[in-house]
């Protein structure tokens, strides 16, 4: 059923007249209905924060910068990732200067600046990654701007 655009009158789909007033082709098209986008997104949601892209340039100061302490990947979201990064780095850092202390000629400060600094260059890596590679993604899979 549809209704007449002339004269309102509930018609069938199949009329060529309108049966009241005699109109051709009288059925009222319906209007399509679009889909707002937009509307999945709604800025008022709590969880909104979780579709605000992460920067690229952020991720590669955190990483320059503290790397080590898994910042980069607290920034990403990755937290599960940026604790084990935390630990990894304590550990090494402890464990390596310790050893180094102990084996070779060294001081155990100057062990602690080498094994300090090479971390660091690996962290300085992972920071050029993020800034250079094309489709780095944050925890929520959301590419990074
Ligand atoms: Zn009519």
């Amino acid at each position: 059923m549809g209704k007449c655009r002339n004269c309102g009158s509930l018609i069938d789909d199949q009329e060529k007249y309108c049966p009241v007033c005699g109109v051709i082709n009288p059925i009222r098209v319906k209007k399509e209905q679009t889909v707002n986008d937009t509307s999945f997104l709604d800025p008022v949601e709590p969880d909104y924060a979780l579709y605000q892209q992460r920067s690229r340039f952020l991720t590669f100061i955190f990483f320059c910068l503290l790397g080590y302490s898994g910042a980069g990947f607290f920034y990403l979201g990755y937290k599960k990732r940026a604790w084990l990064w935390l630990s990894a780095h304590l550990v090494l850092i402890g464990g390596l200067t310790t050893l180094a202390a102990l084996t070779t000629q060294i001081p155990w400060y100057q062990a602690l600046i080498i094994v300090f600094g090479l971390l660091w260059l690996v962290n300085i890596g992972i920071a050029l990654y993020y800034r250079i590679a094309r489709d780095v993604k944050d925890a929520t899979g959301e590419f990074l701007k």
